[in-house]
């Protein structure tokens, strides 16, 4: 098999999921100026991580395919046990290059350096053209034992039509542009980018579900809307997900900092305070991993 299943040849776990189509809001800011997004994990037991790492002899959990073998589609994990997943999306779009040339910045070294500091397991969705600005940066995060690198696709261009904006890809091109993220995340030096893709403003329907379907990646949305995209106010970002979150939850931010310049500040005030709730914060793939039996029928 081509594509996709060359570099998601690990697929381990399975549920089914029936696949909707959510209308966000979040990446609706976004997409006027283009931001994309990052990701999140799952964690231990009672104290506080040491997160556990990264699976790579038998490779992340995956979903099982959807109806009609439909790519699948995880939105947040169990609601049992108290987990968080911090997912970061790193926002690109593959005509920004002038911009950034002109010294606006799409990425958010201080968030990463916060996120470290606290201790925060997260997974990070990265578009392919943030890996080719930001090598460095994306090799860092990809090599770090906190963070997981998902896939944001390569362009940012929204996966349906009237997605807030976003140029649209075409069905035909999808596929292809999912596999081109991956190979750029390569290229960057990240070695073991995880098969989670986070359509960009969280726009799909079942074209698009169908296009990625042989791909072997889960797509990844979330439950809890951060309203980090343009947000001044860090504290109002930290209220939104503080009041958002339950067990399992899967949030949603953004580490560009042209386009969210408050999640940083907003962080050291969210992290501290779900951890007093007992919170534990983990990435995507302990959530899916977690789900995978008790989410839906075993194949
Ligand atoms: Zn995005």
């Amino acid at each position: 098999m081509s594509g996709l299943s060359d570099f998601t040849g690990y697929r381990l776990r399975v549920t089914t999921l029936t696949a909707r189509v959510p209308a966000f809001a979040v990446c609706a800011l976004l997409a006027a100026v283009t931001v994309a997004g990052c990701g999140s994990e799952a964690a231990p037991k009672k104290s506080e991580p040491l997160p556990s790492p990264k699976a790579k002899a038998s490779g992340p959990p995956t979903l099982a395919p959807g109806p009609q073998g439909l790519a699948p589609v995880f939105k947040n994990g169990v609601r049992s046990e108290k987990v968080v997943a911090l997912t970061f999306d790193a926002d690109m779009t593959a005509d920004q290059g002038k911009r950034a040339a002109r010294g606006e910045r799409f990425d958010n070294p201080e968030l990463i350096r916060t996120l470290k500091q606290y201790k925060v397991p997260a997974t990070v969705f990265m578009t392919g053209r943030w890996a080719e600005e930001y090598p460095a940066q994306a090799k860092a995060i990809g090599a770090d034992p906190l963070f997981e690198v998902a896939n944001h696709s390569y362009s940012h261009y929204a996966f349906t039509k009237d997605c807030y904006g976003l140029p649209t890809i075409a069905p035909k091109d999808m596929k292809a542009d999912v596999e081109r993220a991956f190979k750029a995340f390569e290229k960057a030096g990240v070695a073991d980018a995880v098969p989670y893709f986070r359509f960009p403003g969280g726009c799909y329907d079942r074209t698009a579900l169908r296009a990625l379907a042989a791909g072997g990646v889960t797509a990844v949305q979330w439950d809890v809307v951060s309203g980090d995209a343009f947000a001044t106010d860090a504290d109002a970002v930290a209220a939104d997900v503080l009041g958002g979150v339950r067990p399992g939850s899967v949030v949603v931010m953004h580490c560009t900092r042209s386009a969210a310049p408050a999640t940083e500040k907003a962080i050291r005030t969210i992290v501290p305070e779900l951890r007093k709730q007992g919170y534990r914060f983990v990435r995507v793939s302990e959530l899916i991993g977690a789900a995978g039996p008790a989410a839906g029928p075993a194949r």
